[in-house]
């Protein structure tokens, strides 16, 4: 069990006084007892010299025998004990009793021999004896002293005087019940004062030991009340200061953290912090996207157990063995993301301290945009490679003499006309498509009625369906609300739709454009729709469609002078408009291709 310091304090302080209590008590009655003794030694040395001067002429006289003088002594010792209020003994120099003026004068002569007595003793020996003992006789502590009565310088006898203790051990007794009172009170008040005293000293001790684990359970606010000037009262300010700096270090700290913290968690790299060891100190948030981790389950991990990959794995330990900056390029497995790492050291040698900092940069958009950007190119080229190669042919032809023979020579220039006209189409298309992928063409936003754009479209591309001998039937509705749009381009969406409809159905086939309204308020949307009855497109290819140069039949596609852009610039005009655009198989045979925009939220209703 620890005593609290009060208790210490109060328990000492109390022991310490007790002690001091009892020991000056007991000094104190000791030598009260002592002073009254002597005082009763004195009184009784008189009164026995007083009575041995009496005696000694009954004793001095010549020939007095014992038996004849005995009564005479016995009725004076009587008479002296009277007067000198103490027992009076006459013992002869053999410690026969001579006379006692307690006992009866017949029982004087059977009395024990009192030479052994310590007090006669003295006396005989050393001409005073004193002694205080329980008497058999009178059966209380008694005080005797014993004189010798001389002639000349032979003991004759000693005269012994006796008195009870009665009193004086009633006036010990009474003085201990005083000093016991005065212990006791002393007692009391110093128990009242040592405890007082010990929360005097030890409150403002308690108070700052409450304060001090307060600090310490995080409480930064608390601080010690101190007025005194003294040692509790320096050490009360002292540990003030002390929580001061400690509250605007810790606010200091937890400012930096907040800010790092933010930082980590609005980059868009992701960030991993190790140790010495490799293990995981930090995961910001785009980091655990990346590499689908759960930054709370990989903070104290090691980071081969957050991230199992081999490179990753090698690049961090090559950091940590080196300390010099490195890098390199890893796929996420979980999340299928190319990322570049770059691992650069920190200050931290030891663990839990940053040693090396690891940066994640997303690099499957710019690989995937070289990857783009290379098969477009190689597209390009081959699709502008065929008609040249075409062009070079033809007139190489013409050089080697086809010039000389007019009809072959016109024909050839009528394939290199068209096959000049491909070239332009091609570029134009190419053009229109990098203008609206870069964002340099603007739609407009303007409520249209899409019935408008399908009847103005369709009779553009009337006469060359009817060259084919097909059929094209249109179905707006007259309530179709507006959609919100640059009427031109979505003309082009149509036209090009048409255009195709047209050409991949054999002749004499059906094309019908519908409309119709989609979703439900506020989201309403308009859908519009051409569909054929033509070749239709394998269920497979038909996402791919929407891809540039991508066309289902290449040698077919360009017989009919596609370009393969139509439909990659459909998507984006439709997408440019917030719309959305598919293709479905028709039944029994052809296409479906879908068309949707959101609706002007403010009209009401097409014109039909
Ligand atoms: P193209 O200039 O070759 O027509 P598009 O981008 O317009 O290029 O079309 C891409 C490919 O989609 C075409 O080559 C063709 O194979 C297929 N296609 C497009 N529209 C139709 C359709 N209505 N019926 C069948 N196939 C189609």
């Amino acid at each position: 069990m620890t005593l609290s310091i009060r208790w210490k304090v109060a328990l000492g302080t109390l022991f310490a006084v007790t002690l001091a209590l009892t020991v000056a008590g007991w000094l104190a009655l000791r030598s009260i007892e002592r002073v009254e003794l002597s005082r009763v030694a004195e009184n009784l040395e008189a009164r026995t010299s007083l009575a041995a001067f009496a005696l000694e002429p009954l004793l001095a006289q010549p020939g007095a025998g014992r038996s004849t003088r005995q009564p005479e002594i016995q009725s004076m010792v009587r008479e002296l004990s009277r007067h000198a209020l103490a027992r009076v003994t006459v013992i002869g120099p053999d410690g026969t009793v001579l006379a006692d003026s307690d006992t009866p004068d017949d029982a004087v002569s059977r009395l024990e021999n009192h030479g052994t007595r310590p007090e006669v003793i003295q006396a005989l020996s050393a001409g005073y004896g004193t002694d205080i003992r329980l008497s058999a006789t009178v059966g209380q502590r008694m005080y005797y002293l014993a004189l010798p009565m001389k002639s000349g310088n032979q003991i004759r006898s000693v005269a012994r005087l006796a008195i009870p203790l009665t009193t004086l051990e009633s006036r010990i007794h009474d003085l201990t019940r005083a000093v016991s009172i005065a212990f006791g009170l002393a007692f009391a008040v110093s128990v009242a004062l040592s405890v007082l005293l010990a929360r005097g000293v030890t409150r403002p001790l308690s108070a700052m030991a409450d304060v001090a684990r307060q600090l310490a359970g995080g409480s930064l606010g608390r601080r010690i009340r101190t007025t005194s000037r003294d040692e509790v009262g320096v050490l009360g300010s002292t540990l003030n200061q002390m929580a001061d700096q400690l509250e605007s270090k810790i606010r200091e700290v937890s400012e930096d953290r907040t800010q790092l913290l933010a930082m980590l968690a609005s980059m868009i790299e992701g960030v991993m912090v190790l140790d010495c060891r490799g293990k995981v100190l930090q995961v910001n948030p785009a980091l655990e996207q990346m590499l689908m981790v759960q930054g709370a389950e990989a903070r104290g991990r090691a980071h081969w157990e957050v991230i199992r990959h081999h490179e990753l794995s090698e690049l961090v330990t090559r950091v940590l063995e080196t300390r010099a900056n490195c890098g390199g390029e890893m796929t996420a497995a979980a999340s299928g993301r190319t990322l570049r790492v770059e691992a650069s050291v920190a200050g931290g040698q030891r663990e839990n301290e940053a040693c090396a900092v690891l940066v994640f940069h997303d690099i499957t958009a710019v690989r995937r945009l070289e990857k783009v950007r290379k098969d477009f190119v190689a597209n390009v080229s081959h699709e502008l490679r065929t008609p040249l190669t075409s062009i070079k042919g033809y007139v190489e032809a013409l050089l080697d003499g086809a010039k000389d023979n007019p009809e072959q020579a016109l024909r050839f220039l009528e394939i290199i006309l068209k096959q000049t006209d491909r070239l332009n189409l091609i570029l134009d298309d190419l053009l229109q498509l990098s203008q609206i992928e870069s964002g340099q063409v603007l739609f407009k936003r303007d409520p249209i009625s899409l019935s408008e754009v399908v009847d103005r479209t369709v009779a553009l591309i009337k006469p060359l369906a009817d060259k084919k001998g097909h059929t094209v039937t249109v179905a707006m509705p007259a309530d179709l609300p507006p959609v919100l749009g640059d009427p031109e381009r979505l003309s082009q969406v149509l036209t090009n739709l048409l255009d195709n409809a047209v050409k991949y159905t054999p002749a004499n086939g059906s094309i019908h454009v519908a409309g119709q309204i989609a979703g439900d308020l506020p989201q309403r949307l308009v859908e519009l729709s051409v569909t054929d009855t033509g070749l239709g497109i394998p269920e497979a290819d038909r996402p791919r469609v929407f891809e540039r140069f991508y066309r289902v039949d290449k040698a077919r596609s360009r017989e009919l002078g596609g370009t393969g852009l139509g439909l990659a610039i459909v998507k984006h005009i439709v997408e440019g408009h917030g719309g959305r655009v598919w293709v479905e198989g028709n039944q029994p045979t052809g296409s479906r291709f879908v068309v949707r925009l959101p609706a002007a939220a403010s009209a009401k209703g097409g014109s039909g």
